[in-house]
């Protein structure tokens, strides 16, 4: 089954409205032609309106790195899924391994989150991953797969094709360790056996699996060129725009 690939920028807290415009800007003006992948960038809530005309005329999908659980009330210092709509996001990002370990997040909200995106029409990259004593303790397939099924609780079957699975084993985001393509590529079979128990086969060949953790442009050829890693999520990377057009070349 062939799947469109998909590459991705998490600026995480970094870029001001001005630095992410000149992002855009040198993209641009090298990247001429459309790629035939989905290109998302995640800038801050904030950069979001102010970079949405310039993102689309660069071929470019924008995403929000989070969103809360509820449509709207009494909650100081959040964003509904509405205002990332309107502030011109397409997707967002739920279950990062920083919203999971420094914001406590746990499976349920995490869950919640997802429903919610879908509910306001967002599409959704949900991160899971292992951090390095649970693989070295054997338990990163039932950590991933738990992380996996519990994610996409009550998920709707039809909704299931708007949800990107990234797995990003913790120890390798921001440390400059990569999985092996053969490691992440036995993850991402796994990852695609489980959502075919849950979710039915149809569905899980069609769902996109994309890899985090360290991507460059020397490690990016093989790593996606893996039968069941369809593109990849790209952190520290992609805050240049000449390294992330690298690895978007590699692709
Ligand atoms: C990430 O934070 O999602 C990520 C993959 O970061 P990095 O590429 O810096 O490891």
């Amino acid at each position: 089954m062939s799947r469109k690939k998909i590459l991705a920028g998490n600026w995480k807290m970094n870029l001001t409205i001005e630095e992410a415009r000149n992002w855009i800007r040198r993209y641009q003006s090298v990247q001429k032609k459309g790629y035939l992948m989905d290109v998302i960038l995640f800038p801050s809530f904030t950069a979001l309106y102010p970079l949405s005309k310039e993102a689309f005329k660069a071929g470019i999908t924008l995403g929000a790195q989070n969103i809360f659980e509820e449509e709207n009330g009494a909650y100081t210092g959040e964003v509904s899924g509405k205002m990332l709509v309107d502030a011109g996001a397409k997707w967002v990002l739920v279950g990062h391994s920083e919203r999971r370990t420094i914001f406590g997040e746990t499976d349920d909200r995490i869950n919640l989150k997802v429903r919610q995106a879908l509910f306001s029409e967002l599409r959704v990259i949900l991160c899971v991953g292992e951090t390095m004593e649970q693989r070295k303790a054997a338990e990163h397939q039932e950590v991933v797969s738990q992380q996996v099924i519990n994610g996409l609780k009550e998920v709707h079957q039809s909704d299931l094709p708007h949800v990107v699975i990234a797995y990003e084993p913790v120890w390798a985001i921001g440390t400059g360790q990569t999985a092996t393509p053969e490691d992440a590529q036995e993850m991402h079979a796994w990852i695609r056996s489980c959502l075919k128990d849950e979710k039915g086969e149809t569905v899980a060949d069609k769902m996109r699996i994309i890899y985090g953790g360290s991507v460059n442009s020397e490690n990016a050829t093989q790593l996606f060129a893996c039968p069941d890693i369809d593109g990849g999520l790209v952190g520290g990377a992609s805050l240049k725009p000449d390294s992330f057009l690298s690895i978007l070349r590699s692709i």
